[in-house]
C-alpha cells in the first residue's frame, strides 16, 4: 500500500494524531529539503494554521491531513506563485486554482510550492531560476522535468503525494525517475483554471504518488467539469479508487511497438525489466499486440513547435506592467517591457518564446506551425485507429535514466529528445500513466508507460494496481536522510 493510502488510514483508525504527526514531520522534510530542493518554499504557517483547523474539526474530507506538494505553477490563494521563475518572484496568487480548492474542500494540507523548471518548460527541473532539485537516489542527478520538485518530494517522502502539470511528460518523465507513479489525465479532465498556462492545448494537471491507488484518489477529487474552464468536459468522473480493487485483466489487449520495447539505443536494463513487466501483464492474462505507429517520430518536430507557438503567446502578459517583475531604469514603454523581459526571463524561457514568435510570424505560419499542426492530426488519427484494435498501449516512459546535473544545460537538443516516448500523448491528447518497474545497474529507477483512450483513466488505474498485486516495486533506500 502507497503511504498515502497507510497514512489515511493511521488518521481514521487514531494510530497518528494530526498534531504528533506534522510535529515528527515538519523537521524531518525542512532537513530532506536543503539535500533535495523539492520545494521552493514550505508553508509552515499554513501547515499550522491547517492542522488547527483538523483538530477542530473544521478541516475535514476524504484527503483530511494529507501531506501534499504543490507544483508552484498552480495557485494557492495568498501564497506565492512564481512558475520558478524570477519574472514572478513575488507574485502572490490572488485566488486559488480550481484543483486546489477542491483539495483544499477534502482536507488535504498544502506542505509547500514544488520546484520545477521555468514555467514548466524543461526536463531535468534545471531551468527553474531557483537552482534544480535533485533526485533523492542519487543526489547528483535530476528528478527529471519538469515537475521534478514534485516528484523528489514524494519520492523522498517529503510529502504523500503530489499535482505536477504535464505538457509534454512533466508528470511522467520525473515519476520515472524517481520511482514513482504519474498520471498525466485526458486533455479536459481536470481543470487548468488558476494554472499558469504554458501551452494551453496540451497543457493538463495530474496527480504524482507511489501507486495507483494514491493517484486514484488524488485524481478522483480534482477531476471534473469547471465553470472557470471550457476546455474541461462534461464527462463522468467514474470511481477511480475503486477500479483499484483486484480484477483480472483476461480480456485486456495491450498493443506495443517492438521497436520502443527492444530499441537499440535503449539500456539494456530497460529492455530487461519492460520483458518482465509485460510478462508479469501477460501472467494476469492480457494478450500484447506488436505494432508500429510510424507517425511518432515525428511528435517531437511538430512538439517543439506547437508548444513554443502557443508559450509565446501566453507569456505575452508577462510585460512589466500586469505581472511581476519591471525593471529599474527605462526612458520608453517599449524599453521598459523589453528590459522587463530580459532581466526576468531565463534563457530557456526566451528560446521558446523566440522560436513560438518564428513560428507564428506570417512568412513563416505555413511552413513551420501549419505543418505542425498537421502531423498532430496524424498522429490523433493513429492512436485513434489502434485503439480499434487494442485497450492500452504499452512502452517505456524515458530513452535514458536520470541525467547528470549540469552536464545537459548547454544542449537543450538533447535533452528535447528525451521526451520522445511522453510528446505522443500529449499531442493526441490522451491519459497515461508512468510507473516504475525496477531499477538499472546503478540503482537508479526505471519507468514504463500505459496509455488508454480518451477519458480512460479507470481502466488504466485498474490495469497498473493488478500489474503492482502482481510484481510489487520496491523501494531502495534513498541518498538523502
Ligand atoms: N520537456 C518538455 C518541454 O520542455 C515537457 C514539459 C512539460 O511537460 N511541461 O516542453
Amino acid at each position: 500500500m502507497g503511504r498515502l493510502h497507510q497514512l489515511l488510514r493511521n488518521f481514521k483508525e487514531k494510530k497518528a494524531s494530526y498534531r504528533e504527526y506534522y510535529s515528527d514531520e515538519m523537521p524531518k522534510i525542512k532537513r530532506r529539503n536543503e539535500e533535495l530542493g523539492a520545494y521552493l518554499e514550505i508553508f509552515e504557517e499554513l501547515v499550522e494554521t491547517q492542522v488547527t483547523e483538523l483538530e477542530s474539526g473544521k478541516r475535514a474530507g476524504r484527503l483530511a491531513g494529507l501531506p501534499l506538494a504543490i507544483k508552484d505553477i498552480i495557485s494557492i490563494q495568498g501564497q506565492r506563485l512564481t512558475a520558478a521563475s524570477k519574472i514572478l518572484e513575488n507574485y502572490r496568487a490572488p485566488r486559488s486554482a480550481t484543483v486546489v480548492e477542491r483539495l483544499d474542500r477534502e482536507g488535504a494540507v498544502f506542505v509547500g510550492r514544488s520546484n520545477c523548471d521555468e514555467f514548466a518548460m524543461g526536463s531535468s527541473n534545471e531551468n527553474s531560476a531557483y537552482g534544480p532539485a535533485k533526485n533523492p537516489f542519487d543526489l547528483s542527478r535530476s528528478p527529471g522535468g519538469s515537475s521534478g520538485g514534485s516528484a523528489s518530494a514524494v519520492a523522498g517522502e517529503l510529502c504523500v503525494g503530489a499535482l505536477g502539470t504535464d505538457t509534454g511528460g512533466s508528470i511522467r518523465l520525473p515519476a520515472a525517475f524517481c520511482g514513482i507513479t504519474g498520471l498525466k489525465p485526458t486533455y479536459g479532465r481536470v481543470s487548468r483554471s488558476g494554472v499558469i498556462a504554458f501551452a494551453s492545448s496540451l497543457d493538463q494537471v495530474g496527480p504524482m504518488a507511489d501507486d495507483a491507488l494514491d493517484c486514484a484518489e488524488i485524481l478522483q477529487v480534482i477531476s471534473g467539469a469547471d465553470p472557470r474552464d471550457s476546455t474541461a468536459m462534461k464527462v463522468p468522473v467514474e470511481d477511480f479508487v475503486k477500479a483499484c480493487e483486484p480484477s483480472p485483466l483476461k480480456d485486456l489487449k495491450i498493443g506495443y511497438s517492438p521497436d520502443y520495447l527492444e530499441s537499440e539505443s535503449l539500456p539494456e536494463a530497460y529492455k530487461k525489466e519492460l520483458q518482465e513487466a509485460k510478462r508479469s501483464f501477460e501472467k494476469l492474462g492480457a494478450k500484447f499486440y506488436p505494432m508500429t505507429l510510424e507517425h511518432l517520430p515525428y511528435s517531437i518536430a511538430a512538439y517543439y513547435i506547437i508548444a513554443p507557438a502557443e508559450a509565446s503567446s501566453n507569456l505575452a502578459r508577462y510585460d512589466g506592467v500586469r505581472f511581476g517583475h519591471r525593471t529599474k531604469a527605462f526612458e520608453s514603454l517599449k524599453e521598459m517591457i523589453v528590459q522587463s523581459r530580459s532581466e526576468g526571463f531565463g534563457d530557456e524561457v526566451k528560446r521558446r518564446i523566440m522560436i513560438g514568435s518564428f513560428a507564428l510570424s506570417s512568412g513563416y505560419f505555413d511552413a513551420y506551425y501549419s505543418k505542425a499542426q498537421f502531423v498532430r492530426s496524424l498522429i490523433q488519427k493513429e492512436f485513434l485507429e489502434a485503439f480499434k484494435k487494442v485497450d492500452l498501449l504499452f512502452w517505456p516512459s524515458s530513452p535514458r535514466p536520470p541525467f547528470p546535473l549540469g552536464k545537459e544545460e548547454k544542449d537543450p537538443l538533447s535533452l528535447y529528445l528525451a521526451d520522445i516516448f511522453t510528446i505522443p500523448v500529449n499531442l493526441a491528447g490522451l491519459p497515461a500513466l508512468s510507473f516504475p518497474i525496477g531499477y538499472d545497474e546503478d540503482s537508479l529507477p526505471i519507468g514504463a508507460q500505459l496509455i488508454g483512450r480518451a477519458f480512460a483513466e479507470a481502466e488504466l488505474l485498474r490495469s497498473l494496481a493488478a500489474y503492482e498485486r502482481e510484481r510489487p516495486f520496491e523501494k531502495r533506500p534513498l541518498a538523502c536522510h
